[in-house]
């Protein structure tokens, strides 16, 4: 079933041919609501029938009360499908990456990124058949290359929730190594402000990834361009979210005991993280930003690679705001998730390029989680991220993400370091 068809309702037909004053007066609501709603209501409502209609609240979902059923069923298959992501990630990087003397080998990048986008997709298309796909990879080069083809092949099939009924739910196996193509070619939406659209980042800080640190399986859900639901799966992550963020959190912190967290947030109705574990999805826990009572003890995060953000700039910011605490580096959208649960407080990304377009897949699902826990997330020049042009977010120039209350001081020592830059 598609949840964009309109729901069969026998009770609102029968109101439509006894009461016509009723459902003048009904509609009147509706308009005034989605008047003063910041999103679109109506189709809000039609899902939420339809979602009432059909019962479709799961086994699986520890306890959503009846006013958050809206995208629960999609928040728990995007978990679901993400944990079984990391789960082949993690082999990979044992297998394939671990130990490697030449980390210029980046096969176990590609065997990872097409890997999890093949598994991802899977379970997306069997739930949303309907839903479009924006992801990185494209399979033109698995389909001139058979050997890599295959080796993905082995670790997709190999790849389950050790939980019968979650890894069910997933919708079963990719049946063979030609349907795997099919699936990772099914992310080629080319995105837009109309529909549902789905946004995947297989790995995210293919660097973090190559040496233990951090990297994250990043899935989100825009729904006429605004992100509804958004999960990041960080395996290197501590699971603790009251653990402090260091100067070497970015470094070698292999999947050991203790770490592996899954963030996620569903508009409207807060912030989440659990561990990230293999079977079933763990109990959750609300989480919520660090509120900043003295900026020069705030924690902020950067990406590791200097090409990716102008850490010279954002010394420069640091200083402004008196922030005594060196930066973290990190690499991936786990530096969204770090500031979202409050280990870190602010995360600056500052373009190194006036032609550099950042892609949608790096942001989506960490911009829905830090707004959901508490901040707020804009470019350096203070628009929100604008998830609705397209793969790339064409109209914003880097990322100022920080709690909400400080987030126009921040902001503004952004853009007075940039203007004397
Ligand atoms: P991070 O780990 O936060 O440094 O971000 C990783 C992401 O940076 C990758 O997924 C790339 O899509 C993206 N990226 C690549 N080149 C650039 C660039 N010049 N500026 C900003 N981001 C970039
Ligand atoms: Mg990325």
């Amino acid at each position: 079933m598609n949840p964009r068809d309109p729901p069969s309702n026998p009770r609102g037909a029968s109101l439509i041919n006894t009461r016509p004053l009723l459902l003048l007066i009904s509609l009147a609501v509706l308009v005034l609501a989605n008047f003063f709603s910041s999103t679109s209501f109506l189709p809000r409502l039609r899902l939420a029938l339809l979602y009432d209609h059909l019962s479709l609240s799961s086994p699986l979902t520890t306890s959503p009360p009846a006013m958050t059923t809206l995208f629960s069923r999609e928040l728990e298959i995007a978990q679901l499908a993400v944990q079984r992501a990391a789960q082949l990630t993690k082999r990979v990087f044992h297998e394939k990456a671990k130990g490697t003397v030449s980390k210029d080998d980046k096969s176990p990048v590609t065997i990872g990124d097409f890997g999890a986008q093949a598994l991802i997709i899977s379970a997306l298309h069997h739930h949303f058949p309907a839903d479009e796909i924006v992801a990185e990879e494209e399979s033109a080069q698995l389909r001139a290359d058979a050997g890599l083809r295959d080796q993905i092949w082995d670790f997709v099939r190999a790849t389950k929730l050790d939980d019968v009924a979650a890894e069910g739910l997933l919708g079963g196996p990719v049946p063979n190594a030609d349907a795997m193509l099919d699936l990772i070619d099914r992310g080629n939406s080319s995105g837009g402000a109309r529909g549902r659209i789905w946004v995947i980042d297989p790995i995210d800080g293919t660097k973090g990834f190559l040496r233990g640190g951090q990297y994250a399986v990043c899935l989100g859900l825009l729904v006429d361009g605004d992100v509804k639901v958004g999960v990041l799966g960080c395996p290197n992550l501590p699971v603790d979210d009251a653990a402090p963020l260091d100067a070497g959190a970015g470094a070698d912190a292999t999947d050991g005991e203790g770490r592996g967290v899954i963030f996620s947030a569903i508009q409207g109705q807060g912030a989440t993280s659990r561990p990230l574990v293999t079977g079933a999805l763990a109990e959750g826990k609300k989480i919520t930003m660090r509120p900043v009572t003295e900026m020069s003890t705030a924690v902020f995060c950067e990406s590791v690679e200097s090409g990716h953000s102008d850490q010279g700039t954002s010394a420069k910011i640091a200083e402004k705001l008196s922030i005594r605490n060196p930066s973290v580096r990190m690499d991936s959208q786990a530096k969204y998730g770090s500031i979202a649960r409050g280990a870190g407080d602010i995360y600056l990304r500052l373009p190194t390029s006036k032609t550099y377009q950042e892609k949608i897949w790096d942001h989506a699902a960490g911009d829905l989680i830090v707004r959901e826990a508490g901040g707020q997330v804009t470019d350096t020049e203070g628009n929100r991220l604008d998830f609705s042009i397209g793969r790339t977010l064409t109209a914003n120039k880097g990322v100022v993400a920080a709690p909400a209350a400080v987030h126009d001081q921040v902001l503004r020592a952004v853009k007075e370091v940039l203007v004397t830059a």
